[in-house]
């Protein structure tokens, strides 16, 4: 699996200063809130792990899946709602956890889905910002790292479902996806 990696982006240890930094600054921003965490399945669930246990603050966490490559290495326009939480956020301050942002419209698919259900506040906070892949205007609030224009890897991030174990994010080689 390892071999399959063109360049290694953002080790364990990067990953970790970023969760603290941005855990710091979370627990700061909602300080005496009692916010819903909203983490992107498949891709946070390790990003999601390591921030949370830097945020010294009551929340709910919750999953949501959302699919967009659909196994591919680029976004298609086609959002789908996999999995739904059940739980109710009207009146809630949420704060969504995603792995990356690209094209930003799962992103703005969740932000109009929670504020069509009455979410008194919406941020996010993505381990990675791909902002030169962006279709839509949006931004994220809390970012871990910007990133090239590349497919990436690891830490949670998949192609065709692999290498989601890795701990860390690289880029994987173009030769792994084309023929
Ligand atoms: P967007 O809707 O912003 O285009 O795409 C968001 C989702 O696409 C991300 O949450 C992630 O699951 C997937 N994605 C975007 N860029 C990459 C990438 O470079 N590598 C992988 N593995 N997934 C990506
Ligand atoms: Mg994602
Ligand atoms: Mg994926």
């Amino acid at each position: 699996m390892n071999n399959d990696i063109q360049e290694v982006l953002f080790d364990q240890g990067r990953i970790h200063d970023a969760a603290m930094r941005l855990g710091k600054q979370i627990t700061q921003d909602y300080a005496g809130k009692k916010p819903v965490v909203l983490s992107v399945l498949k891709g946070a669930y390790l990003w999601t792990a390591d921030l949370l246990r830097e945020v010294d603050l009551y929340l709910d966490l919750e999953f949501i899946n959302v699919s967009s490559y659909h196994g591919g290495v680029s976004s298609t326009n086609e959002i789908t709602l996999v999995t739904d939480i059940r739980s109710d956020i009207q009146g809630r301050d949420v704060l969504i956890l995603e792995d990356i942002v690209d094209t930003g419209q799962s992103l703005l698919f969740m932000k109009e889905l929670l504020a069509k259900r009455g979410a008194s506040s919406i941020k996010v906070a993505t381990l990675l910002d791909k902002k030169d892949g962006r279709k839509v205007i949006i931004d994220a609030d809390y970012v871990g790292f910007d990133v090239r224009n590349e497919f990436v890897v690891g830490y949670g991030l998949d192609y065709k479902e692999m290498y989601r174990n890795l701990p860390y994010v690289g880029i994987l080689k173009k030769e792994v996806y084309t023929d």
